[in-house]
C-alpha cells in the first residue's frame, strides 16, 4: 500500500516503526527520503562516522530559487526504557492518540512537515529538510556535519524552523527563539595525604575546594535579561571518596554546570572561573567543556510568520521563550535565523510517549500556514 503523504498520522507511525535509537538509523532516513522523492525533492544522504558508529543524515531540497526555507530535525530517538504499556515501536493508535518512542520528539513533527508540503502541492518555492540521526547522542556526526557539507557546496539556508517539541501544555503555547548556553567545569584540588590527628603534617584539599565553591556560588550570575531567564550555576558533584575516618585525603573533586544567557559568553565565564579559583590558590586543576553558546534570533519576519500561523490555527499567541536545554538550533544559528516550534513536550523521553492525533493535524496546518506566510512575504 502506498503511504498517503498528506496524512501526518500514517507518516508518523511509519517513522515510529523504525527503532532508530541513536546511533541506529533502522531505515528511518531512507523511508523519509522515499517520501520526499515522491514529492519532487532531491535527496542527499550524508553519512558521518567521526565520533563512533556511522550516522545517517539527510539533506533534501525542492526548488532552486531563493529564499530557501529549511525544516530541521532528527529521526533518532532515546532508548524506550522499561515500563511501557504498549510496544514503543508499534505506532499504535488508541483513544485519539498515537503512541511510540519519538511520537513527540520528534518524528511526529517531521511527519507534520512532510504532510504540510504534500498538501501545498507543486510550486516553485524552495523548501529543504535537514534531518539528522545524531541529535540525542553526541551530536558530532549530525547537524554540524550537514551544515559543513552545505557550506562546502555553497548552499545557503535563509530561514529555519526546528521541529523540537516546544509547547509545555497546549499546542501554540510557546516557540523558542533562542537558548541559553551550557558549559561544564571539573575542579580537582590536590593536597597531601596524612593522619587526621596530625593535620599540620598534611595539606587537606577539602577546605580549599569548599572555599572555591563558596566563592563561585556566593552571588547570582545575573538577574536575567529581557528575553532570557537568569543564568544558573548548579553544583553537580563533590567527590572525595574517602572511606577512612583517620585519613586526610590527597585530592578532592567537584563539578558544576552553568546555563548562561546573553549577558555572558563561555569565554567571559571561563575567565571569571579561573580568576576566582586563582584567588584561593594552591595546587589544583580545572577542566572546562563548552557545550554551546547562548543565542537569540531577534524577533523579526520569521518569528512573525510562525506566531501568526500558530495564532490562526490554534487561536493562541505563542510566548517567545529561550528556556530549556540545548538543541541543534545552536549550530544552525550560525547560518540563518532559526527558531523552534513543534509538539507538546510533556511525554518526551518518557514511557508511553504519545501525541494527540488532533495535535498532529493542527501542527500540519500550522507548518503549511508558516510556509504560505513565509513565501507570501517574499
Ligand atoms: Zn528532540
Amino acid at each position: 500500500m502506498t503511504t498517503v503523504l498528506t496524512d501526518p498520522v500514517g507518516l508518523a507511525a511509519g517513522l515510529i516503526h523504525c527503532p532508530s535509537v541513536t546511533p541506529d538509523d533502522a531505515g528511518a532516513i531512507g523511508l523519509l527520503a522515499g517520501w520526499l522523492e515522491r514529492l519532487g525533492f532531491t535527496c542527499h544522504r550524508i553519512e558521518s562516522a567521526t565520533g563512533g558508529p556511522p550516522i545517517q543524515n539527510l539533506y533534501a531540497r525542492r526548488g532552486t530559487a531563493g529564499p530557501n526555507f529549511c525544516f530541521a530535525g532528527h529521526t533518532d530517538v532515546v532508548p524506550p526504557g522499561a515500563g511501557w504499556t504498549v510496544d514503543p515501536f508499534a505506532g499504535q493508535v488508541m483513544n485519539g492518540r498515537l503512541y511510540g518512542r519519538g511520537a513527540v520528539d520528534m518524528k511526529g513533527a517531521i511527519a507534520a512537515f512532510v504532510a504540510a508540503i504534500a498538501r501545498r502541492g507543486d510550486n516553485a518555492d524552495s523548501v529543504s529538510l535537514l534531518i539528522t540521526g545524531d541529535e540525542e547522542g553526541p551530536a558530532v556526526d549530525g547537524t554540524v556535519k550537514v551544515l559543513d557539507w552545505l557550506t562546502a557546496r555553497g548552499e545557503t539556508l535563509d530561514a529555519c524552523v526546528v521541529g523540537e517539541p516546544t509547547n509545555p501544555a497546549r499546542l501554540g503555547d510557546m516557540l523558542k527563539i533562542g537558548r541559553r548556553g551550557s558549559m561544564n567545569t571539573r575542579i580537582t584540588v590536590h593536597g597531601t595525604q596524612g593522619h587526621a590527628a596530625y593535620p599540620h603534617l598534611a595539606d587537606n584539599p577539602i577546605p580549599r575546594l569548599l572555599d572555591m565553591l563558596r566563592r563561585l556560588t556566593a552571588e547570582p550570575l545575573d538577574h536575567g535579561s529581557p528575553l532570557f531567564q537568569p543564568s544558573t550555576l548548579a553544583l553537580t558533584t563533590i567527590d572525595v571518596g574517602n572511606a577512612a575516618t583517620n585519613v586526610i585525603p590527597a585530592q578532592a573533586r567537584a563539578g558544576f554546570n552553568i546555563r548562561f544567557n546573553d549577558l555572558h559568553s563561555s569565554a567571559s565565564l571561563e575567565e571569571w572561573i579561573r580568576r576566582t579559583l586563582a584567588e584561593i590558590g594552591g595546587d589544583y586543576d580545572c577542566a572546562i567543556e563548552v557545550s554551546g553558546e547562548s543565542f537569540l534570533t531577534q524577533p523579526g519576519p520569521l518569528s512573525a510568520a510562525v506566531s501568526d500561523a500558530v495564532q490562526r490555527i490554534t487561536g493562541l499567541r505563542p510566548e517567545f521563550s529561550t528556556s530549556g536545554g540545548t538543541s541543534d538550533a545552536r549550530f544552525i544559528k550560525n547560518h540563518c535565523p532559526v527558531l523552534e516550534f513543534g509538539l507538546i513536550n510533556q511525554t518526551m523521553h518518557k514511557v508511553d510517549e504519545h501525541v494527540a492525533l488532533s495535535d498532529l493535524e493542527q501542527l500540519t496546518e500550522i507548518y503549511q500556514a508558516v510556509l504560505d506566510r513565509f513565501f507570501e512575504a517574499e
